[in-house]
């Protein structure tokens, strides 16, 4: 019989190969890490693990984490409803937030159309967006997501979808990445950036 590792750490390393992005060298890496490192401890990942299945949740209305039936930002009275925001992950909401410029509601699709992984729009919560739109009647739908092929295939789904509902459809502008120069933009990001250009002092 060929050598292998034994049946536990073999365990151990195909339960990383499930986690997304880890590729078979790095979930090895990673189990090494847990049986070797003094600061691994596996009992607080574990727990860690099991407190966040436990406790944690997705708001019923727009995706984000909420260890409630909705999350703070939906309870949030003060926001407005006028303006709701498009991102294709929960995770995409807190940076937006942070730039302190919309106020506005968010609506997480928990992800992108992606047909070869089989993510198609019964996959993604895109009945769930069009029914807050019937009920909260917003006056404009942001779509921010992604600019890769997935994301511009999935603002474009929307764009159609949304159409009959009669609500303004806008997308966040494509531009130059900030500390960045002309110079090292590619050529996508350069047209997009020169078709989104504005009024000098207005962006
Ligand atoms: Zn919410």
């Amino acid at each position: 019989m060929p050598l292998d590792y034994p049946d536990s750490f073999r365990e151990l390393v195909r339960q990383f190969r499930r986690l997304p992005g880890i590729g078979p060298r790095s979930a090895e890496r990673i189990a090494l890490w847990v049986l070797r490192s003094r600061d691994a401890k596996p009992e607080q990942l574990v727990s860690a693990i099991s407190w966040a299945h436990e406790k944690l949740t997705m708001c019923r209305l727009c995706g984000f984490f909420a260890e409630q039936e909705e999350c703070p930002l939906c309870l949030d009275e003060g926001r407005s409803g006028r303006e709701l925001c498009v991102v294709e992950s929960p995770t995409d909401i807190l940076p937006l937030e942070r730039t302190g410029v919309f106020r506005g509601r968010y609506h997480s699709l928990g992800g992108k159309l992606s047909p070869l992984d089989g993510i198609g729009p019964e996959q993604l919560r895109i009945a769930e967006l069009i029914e807050r739109i019937g009920e909260e009647r917003p006056s404009e739908v942001i779509l921010a997501l992604g600019v890769d092929v997935e994301g511009e295939a999935t603002s474009h789904y929307l764009a159609e979808m949304l159409a009959p509902t009669g609500v303004h459809v806008t997308r966040i502008a494509q531009g130059l990445p900030a500390g960045g120069g002309v110079e090292h933009a590619d050529q996508i990001t350069l047209h997009r950036a020169l078709a989104n250009r504005g009024v000098y002092g207005q962006r």
